[in-house]
């Protein structure tokens, strides 16, 4: 089936979909994206997920390209004119097309939107989650505004790869001190030898996920220990569990890291849980 792309206002077959060489997105990485799940049809945590678009675009002081109604109606058509039931809708706007100047173009330069959307193998997933990820740990060599959901993602392509090249799904990254911050497109999360569910305290040096959001929601409805707290490497290592979140995954067990088994191995129960759990307690748009 050919796939269409939204591009500033017109639906393209994806092979004909074009920005121009000037759109500072691509000149300058002058953008910002989304990625929300889509299940049945239908958006998961799209209001959270807009939120943090109009964040990052006010972080960035780019204007909004339509109004988050209109742009909720693009999603669907977009979602609809690809038939995706599972998959993920994509949301990319950056500053728009100007003359090739470091600072901001003129103010009555319109940003440009692009929304994209596919399926994904449901079975795949699942058969991922069942069986757990493996995860390598790399420098987090990022910005030091990674709460920006920003399309700059160089240093996470390069520590994507690096995990690739040594057979691991996902990389942690790991900051200064020893701390790992984050996944290099999902956060990361442990359960202590004491069953304590930690993660990495909001702040300028990860990405709020909405997947994490949510996850803790749960965890707070469930009454289950949990803290909001840097954890090192070594930490990690002696985890009775592990785990990743994002949209596009959900929650994924992390069955090793750099090489060393997570617990007994195996997929985590708390993790498991969290992830049968999930759409229970995610709001799936109309
Ligand atoms: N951190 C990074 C660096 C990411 O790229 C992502 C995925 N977009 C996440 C965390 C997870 O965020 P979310 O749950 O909103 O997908």
């Amino acid at each position: 089936m050919s796939r269409i792309a939204y591009v500033n206002g017109r639906y393209l077959p994806r092979n004909e979909a074009r920005v121009a060489v000037e759109d500072r997105g691509y000149q300058f990485a002058d953008g910002v994206y989304e990625v929300c799940e889509v299940r049945g049809g239908r958006v998961v945590d799209e209001r959270r997920h807009m939120a943090r678009l109009d964040r990052s675009l006010g972080e960035l002081r780019i204007a909004r390209p339509m109004s988050p109604a209109a742009l909720a109606i693009v999603l669907r058509e977009t979602i609809r004119r690809n038939r995706v039931r599972d998959g993920i809708v994509y949301v990319q706007v950056t500053r728009g097309v100007a003359r090739r100047d470091f600072a901001f173009p003129a103010d009555h330069t319109r940003p440009s939107l692009v929304v994209t959307a596919r399926s994904n193998d449901l079975e795949h997933l699942e058969q991922t989650a069942v069986e757990g990820i493996a995860v390598v740990t790399v420098p987090d060599i990022r910005w030091k505004r990674v709460d920006i959901k920003s399309v700059a993602l160089l240093p996470n392509v390069l520590a994507k790869q690096t995990a690739r090249e040594q057979g691991a799904r996902e990389a942690w990254l790991v900051d200064g001190e020893g701390r790992i911050t984050e996944g290099a497109s999902s956060n990361a999360w442990i359960v202590s030898r004491d069953g304590k569910l930690i993660t990495h305290p909001l702040g300028h040096d990860i990405l709020a996920g909405i997947t994490r959001s949510v996850v803790i929601d749960v965890i707070k409805a469930q009454g289950l220990a949990f803290e909001e707290r840097c954890f090192t490497v070594e930490e990690a290592y002696a985890a009775r569990e592990a785990f990743v979140t994002s949209a596009s995954q959900i929650v994924l067990p992390v069955v090793s890291i750099d090489g060393r088994p997570v617990g007994n191995g195996g997929p985590g129960l708390i993790a498991t849980a969290l992830r049968r759990d999930y759409h229970r307690h995610a709001e799936i748009s109309e």
